[in-house]
């Protein structure tokens, strides 16, 4: 395995997260293509013209929108945002329902023009998603995979960094579990730079560590309330994943993979802290887990295999 150079990359949907990513992606000079694909064409050529008459403040990187799929043949990585929003009155299940048929068709598509791709989904309901396109395609957990609770992480790490006064990237800390409802943070192995966090000054106490778990659990739906969409953090965390695959990190960061055993969990997708690089993603199997967060971890794959099973029955 290797550092990628003169990467490719296909970010999948030019909708509010989708345009975030690839923006993030060029002025972080991520990627040397950067890949705009999605079903509506207009749309995706407008984004794609926007990005790129940011050329004179940017690296070498470029940015194509396509509705081809022809033109993401040969990715490295690819960034799977695509789906239907949640419309009025549609209930989270057809939702589901909805971006799973989209995913049937659209995934093996991608893959075949891309075999070699490791491909990250952010698109919701991202570990359920995961999971049915990991059944599938028949292709290795360690490549298909979401970015989980990556995002909800750095919400946590930046709750936790306005209180204790510090930098976010000195705080370390994980949300573990579905990327929703049922998340838990991993409170027993969190530390303020060498610090558990149990052991800062002045002291956090239960009441507030709720208060803060609370907050990332409902970021989203406050967010949504104000603006319609939450899009520039995620698209920052998508980037962050792709990053740590094309230059071979083996950054450890809690994406969502389809587990086989570890945890006790088999088949169902969740986030772990996991290692990521140019292979691919591999939840780390020993976490130390107190055993309120086991119990948790238990809950939140239970749901998970749950409305993977719904779908399923609808597909
Ligand atoms: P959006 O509606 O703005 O954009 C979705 C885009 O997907 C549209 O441009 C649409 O044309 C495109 N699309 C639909 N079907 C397609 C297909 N078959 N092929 C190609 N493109 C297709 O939505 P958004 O706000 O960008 O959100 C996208 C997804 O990201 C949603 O599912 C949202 O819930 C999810 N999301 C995930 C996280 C996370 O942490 N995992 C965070 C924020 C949003």
């Amino acid at each position: 395995m290797a550092v990628i150079e003169n990467a490719k990359v296909t970010v999948v949907g030019a909708g509010a997260v989708g345009s975030a990513t690839a923006y993030a992606m060029l002025i972080r000079s991520s990627a040397r293509q950067v890949v705009l694909y999605d079903i509506d064409r207009a749309r995706v050529e407008a984004e794609a013209l926007d990005l790129a008459h940011g050329a004179m403040f940017l690296g070498a990187g470029t940015v194509t929108g396509t509705s081809d799929i022809d033109r993401t043949v040969g990715s490295h990585v690819i960034v799977v945002t695509a789906g239907a929003a949640q419309r009025p009155g549609q209930t989270r299940l057809e939702l589901i329902e909805t971006n799973a048929r989209i995913f049937r068709t659209m995934i093996p598509q991608l893959v075949a023009a891309s075999p070699r791709a490791i491909v990250i989904v952010v698109t919701n309901p991202c570990d359920v998603l995961t999971m049915l396109a990991v059944e599938q395609t028949g292709i290795d957990p360690a490549r298909l995979f979401a970015s989980g609770c990556v995002l909800d992480t750095s919400r946590l790490r930046w709750a936790i960094a306005q209180r204790a006064c510090v930098d976010a990237r000195s705080v370390h800390a994980n949300i573990a579990g579905e990327h929703g409802d049922s998340q838990l943070p991993l409170w027993s192995s969190a530390t303020i730079g060498p610090v558990p966090i149990a052991e800062w000054e002045p002291a956090f106490d239960d009441d507030e560590l709720d208060r803060i778990a609370h907050g990332v659990r409902t970021a989203a739906y406050a967010i949504i309330e104000g603006k319609g969409a939450t899009n520039y953090a995620i698209g920052l965390a998508g980037t962050r994943v792709a990053e740590a695959v094309l230059r071979d990190e083996r950054a450890i960061l809690p994406v969502s993979t389809v587990l086989q055993g570890d945890y006790g969990i088999d088949g169902v997708a969740l986030s772990i802290p996991s290692v990521v690089g140019s292979a691919g993603a591999v939840p780390i199997p020993h976490v130390r887990l107190a055993d309120r967060e086991r119990e948790q971890l238990e809950a939140s794959a239970r749901t998970l295999a749950e409305t993977a099973a719904a779908v399923r029955a609808t597909l």
